[in-house]
């Protein structure tokens, strides 16, 4: 014998996850949280990073004061020399006395150089500014007429030599006839290196005689830039000094050596073409007009400046901000780990809804089952044994009047044996859809076993009910069951009673006197209606 088939009606469409606008809905959700988290890091690491600049640029202006105040305190013991040398009594009268310089002036340079450094005053005054330049570690010490030439030096080295050489155009020669002490940054006009001059002007009888120079090597002052990151700028905003050799000679972003001359250039450092510090500005952070990027790699910096006491001097300290690199970085994993954390916590959410969900799913399902009957997934003899205790109660609060009809197939056997246990099987279900199609929704259909079934009518009489079980006998009469290219009739009996609202009668009895119509319908012949009279 087959197995009857006792698949459940299922609906999954209905019980499903489906619910439009929920993705929609979670994705809004995770792509909120995570804007949420970017914006919300972006704060932190802004105010983080202000912080951190603040410290920096506190530090790199400690850098740059304690490098100026050097520099400073030592071009200061430079500075006082010519201006002691300028006052000397013997250098004085040497400028007024009749020397034949007013005819040497008009040889060539290599001629008054030689003419200069042979005569025995100028030569005896040399030796000695040879000694000054030793003793005070300067560069050199020079002596010039008040036309600009230099008639005698001290020079650390003994080539190549100044005297000779005209001065005229120089700043610091200027400021000394003009009665100023002067100082001025160049390109040494014969030694080629980078040097600071400081000028007194000697004047006799509040003449203009000539001026008395002191040279100090830029060179000299490199131990004093103690910072890798450091550089200093000369008045024109030129890289005089710096650790890192390519710094030198660069000039800062729009610095005075862009308006001079092409010839100024040349003369001031002996060349045209100056290549920019590498500064390029931030952005993207609010403290960004704090800070550059700088060298190769473009690392932040934050960038300090301070100008020694004369103004001749600038010193810039640059300070690598790893920090802000790294806040960067921080900032993003902060972004990534916060975003996963509300994404899991989302989804563990989402997750527990469809936990919950499909269970109760699940549950109704289980519950749906054991009140259904598997063959033809009409309510089964529990199920309307519920239904018929429900309406009782109903029945007796509000005295509304129900009935039953108890229906059984007749000669059943006979189906199965001439058409075998499926056969029966297709008639069971049919009949039940030929009934169920005469019913009205509130009316329930149930199997009570086997080939017997119960039609619960609400609010009906059993005059009504005669009725509605005499139209099912019809219609079960006339839809035979197609089953395997043959058609199977079948015929019904039914039975039919109300409810006796009087005496609160019980469902049990109520079902049997329902069943003992059924029986008499049977006893009569069958494919009949018998109703019990009230
Ligand atoms: P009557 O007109 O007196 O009701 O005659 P009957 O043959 O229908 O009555 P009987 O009670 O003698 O036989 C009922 C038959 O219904 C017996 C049983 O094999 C069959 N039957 C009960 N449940 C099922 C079922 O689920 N599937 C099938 N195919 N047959 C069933
Ligand atoms: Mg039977
Ligand atoms: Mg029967």
């Amino acid at each position: 014998m087959p197995w009857p088939d006792i698949a459940p009606p299922t609906d999954r469409t209905s019980a499903g996850w489906h619910v439009p606008g929920l993705g929609m809905a979670i994705a809004i959700l995770a792509l909120g949280w995570s804007a949420a988290t970017w914006t919300g890091t972006g704060v932190w690491a802004d105010r983080h990073l202000q912080h951190m600049m603040d410290r920096e640029k506190n530090a790199a202006a400690a850098d740059a004061e304690a490098i100026s105040v050097n520099i400073d305190f030592q071009l200061n013991q430079f500075r006082s020399i010519p201006t002691v040398m300028s006052r000397e009594p013997f250098l004085m009268s040497m400028m007024v006395e009749d020397w034949p310089k007013s005819k040497v002036r008009t040889l060539p340079r290599d001629e008054r150089n030689a003419a200069w450094r042979a005569d025995p005053e100028l030569g005896g005054l040399a030796r000695r500014l040879a000694d000054i330049v030793r003793d005070l570690g300067l560069s050199a010490i020079l002596l010039l007429d008040d036309a600009g030439n230099c008639i005698a030096e001290g020079n650390e080295a003994a080539l190549p030599n100044f005297t000779g050489a005209n001065y005229a155009d120089r700043e610091y020669f200027i400021a000394a006839r003009n009665g100023h002490n002067g100082r001025q940054v160049t390109v040494g006009r014969v030694t080629d290196t980078m040097s600071i001059v400081y000028t007194s002007p000697i004047m006799v009888d509040q003449r203009f005689v000539g001026a008395i120079g002191v040279r100090i090597a830029l060179q000299s002052l490199y131990p004093l830039v103690i910072e890798d990151r450091a550089f200093v700028t000369d008045a024109n905003g030129v890289v005089i000094l710096a650790r890192d050799p390519d710094l030198l000679m660069r000039a800062l972003p729009g610095a005075a050596v862009f308006d001079l001359s092409l010839e100024s250039r040349t003369k001031l450092y002996k060349k045209t073409v100056f290549e920019t510090l590498d500064f390029r500005p931030l952005g993207g952070h609010g403290v960004a007009d704090s800070l550059v990027r700088f060298g190769a790699k473009g690392d932040v910096h934050v960038i300090a400046a301070k100008a020694i006491s004369d103004g001749t001097l600038t010193v810039h300290v640059l300070r690598e901000t790893a920090a802000a690199t790294a806040i960067g970085q921080e900032r993003f994993w902060w972004f990534i780990s916060s975003t996963l954390v509300g994404w899991l916590v989302l989804s563990i959410v989402i997750l527990g809804l469809h936990i919950i969900r499909s269970n109760r799913r699940h549950y109704r399902a289980l519950a749906d089952l054991a009140r259904t009957d598997p063959l033809t997934g009409c309510a089964n003899r529990r199920h309307l044994y519920e239904a018929l205790a429900a309406e009782r109660q109903r029945g007796l609060r509000y005295a509304v009047p129900f009935s039953l009809i108890s229906m059984d197939l007749d000669h059943f056997k006979g189906v199965n044996d001439q058409y075998g246990h499926p056969g029966g099987d297709a008639v069971l279900r049919h009949v039940v859809a030929v009934v169920g199609n005469s019913l009205r929704p509130t009316d329930s259909l149930g199997r009570m076993g086997g080939e017997e079934f119960a039609v619960l009518l609400t609010q009906t009489t059993d005059r009504e009910a005669a009725g509605i079980a005499e139209r099912i006998r019809a219609d079960v009469e006339a839809s035979p069951t197609a089953f395997n290219g043959r058609m199977i009739p079948v015929t019904v009996s039914a039975g039919v009673a109300q409810w006796r609202a009087g005496t609160a009668e019980a469902v049990e009895d109520f079902v049997s006197r329902c069943d003992a119509e059924l029986y008499k319908a049977k006893k009569s012949g069958r494919n009949t209606v018998s109703v019990q009279s009230p």
